[in-house]
């Protein structure tokens, strides 16, 4: 009987130390532990929303369980078979026909090689230092789950925006946003929101006194250059082989490279003011079953290069004269296409004003600067889903209201920091009042500003 009892004790205190070392390891600060937005946020991020095969529907059933409870409506559009988009929304005071407020995020995050991860990367596991590990905590999972916190926030203070506030949950942005924002940004419903602004995704600061606004992207050409020639034996002089040209057209990409690389070491120019041109393969030779012919000259070599130029017109006409003429030039037997290439409008990769002379920027600037932080505008050399949204002639600028966590966007162990979470939700808010209460127009605050 004592045995007996013994043995009950041994277990349950073993079942007592267990339980203690789970809640104990990978627990993180017990105040943002018991925070409901923290809870929602590490919620989302257990969703399996990773590429190629996103679980969109435990998300967006997620979502509409959070817009219920804060009192959204809701919409949900499926352009492409299980590609769903939710609208949620936030009705506008005004009687007038105010243009609204978009505030975007993708749902579907980038792949992970799961054994490189000090955590789960699903997990959502939380350190001592309230860093919460999971793949989307940054891009951009943390940016949608900070506008509904905000919104709950402004919603239990009985504010109530003039125009109509959206925020919009699209899928497949990782995968470049064809079967997202790229079928909505050419819909009715799209146009139906006569949108006037649209805030998407960002960049993290490194410091505390500022916040990045991405206000366009880089003219992204895939460019692919082919050089053709004689071929013939491997021990024979060939005028102008396909691979000596070719190895001509890759010293001048190197020596212009260099120079780009030189401006930005130097401090002359910032990364996002050069051209970025990186090889991303090379393809020759006559293949045999375990590697190459040897003794056979190959009449065609392929090279392709991922090249971002700042978004100028001029810039454009510039790089294309210097492929024309020193990178694919006809009379060495060079000619090149692109696999893809930005949209332009008029030549040029449309750009969001990014000054006092665009509303949007200086609500932005002025909400910005409640937490004494300054807003820099940036171009990047990423694709977002903003570049849709400006090629409809509507503003849209990218802001992650985050500081101080080093950027983990796509890499292993990525994540977000509780506190700075809870701080950027504040942030957030503070950028829907201001958007909110505006009244006027781009227009009308045009008007006003050069009356001024
Ligand atoms: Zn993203």
């Amino acid at each position: 009987m004592i045995e007996i009892q013994t043995l009950k004790y041994g277990k349950l205190i073993v079942f007592l130390l267990l339980c203690f070392c789970a809640g104990v390891w990978g627990r993180g600060p017990e105040d943002l532990e018991e925070n409901p937005a923290v809870q929602r946020f590490r919620t989302y991020l257990r969703i399996r929303t990773v590429q190629p095969e996103p679980d969109y529907l435990s998300a967006i059933n997620f979502l509409l369980g959070q817009a219920k409870e804060i009192g959204l409506s809701t919409r949900t559009f499926e352009f492409v078979p299980k590609k769903p988009i939710l609208l949620t929304t936030w009705k506008g005071s005004s009687k007038e026909k105010l243009q609204s407020v978009i505030l975007n995020s993708h749902m579907d995050v980038v792949p992970v090689e799961e054994e490189k991860w000090k955590y789960p990367p699903f997990d959502a596991e939380m350190d001592e230092d309230g860093n919460i590990f999971a793949r989307g905590s940054q891009d951009m999972k943390v940016v949608g789950i900070m506008y509904l916190e905000a919104i709950r926030i402004l919603k239990s203070k009985g504010w109530v925006p003039v125009r109509d506030v959206h925020v919009l949950w699209v899928p497949d942005e990782e995968v470049g946003g064809d079967d997202g924002w790229g079928k909505f940004s050419v819909s009715k419903e799209f146009e139906e929101l006569n949108a006037s602004i649209v805030l998407d995704e960002g960049s993290i600061s490194s410091s505390g006194d500022k916040y990045i606004a991405i206000n366009g992207e880089k003219n992204m050409w895939w460019l692919v250059i082919t050089a053709k020639g004689e071929t013939g034996h491997g021990s024979i002089y060939f005028e102008n082989s396909a691979a000596e040209n070719m190895f001509k057209s890759i010293a001048s990409i190197n020596a212009f490279r260099d120079s780009q690389m030189a401006l930005v070491r130097a401090g002359e120019k910032s990364s996002e003011e050069v051209v970025s041109v990186n090889s991303v393969f090379l393809k020759s030779g006559l293949p045999t079953s375990d590697g190459f012919t040897m003794n056979i000259q190959p009449s065609v070599v392929e090279a392709g290069f991922d090249v971002r130029i700042p978004p100028s017109k001029e810039m454009a006409a510039l790089m294309k004269k210097r492929v024309v003429e020193e990178w694919a030039p006809k009379n060495r037997n060079m000619s090149f296409y692109f696999t893809s290439q930005s949209e332009t409008r008029d030549g040029e990769v449309p750009l969001t004003t990014a000054d006092d002379s665009n509303p949007w920027w200086f609500l932005l600037r002025t909400a910005v600067s409640k937490f004494n932080a300054t807003l820099t505008p940036r171009i990047t050399g990423g694709a977002t889903d903003s570049s849709f949204v400006r090629m409809h002639g509507v503003d849209a600028f990218g802001i992650t209201a985050i500081q101080n966590v080093p950027s983990l966007l796509h890499n292993h162990n990525e994540y977000m920091n509780g506190y700075e979470f809870l701080k950027g939700i504040n942030v957030v808010v503070e950028i829907i009042d201001r958007f909110g209460s505006f009244s006027g127009s781009r227009q009308s605050y045009q008007i006003q500003r050069s009356s001024m």
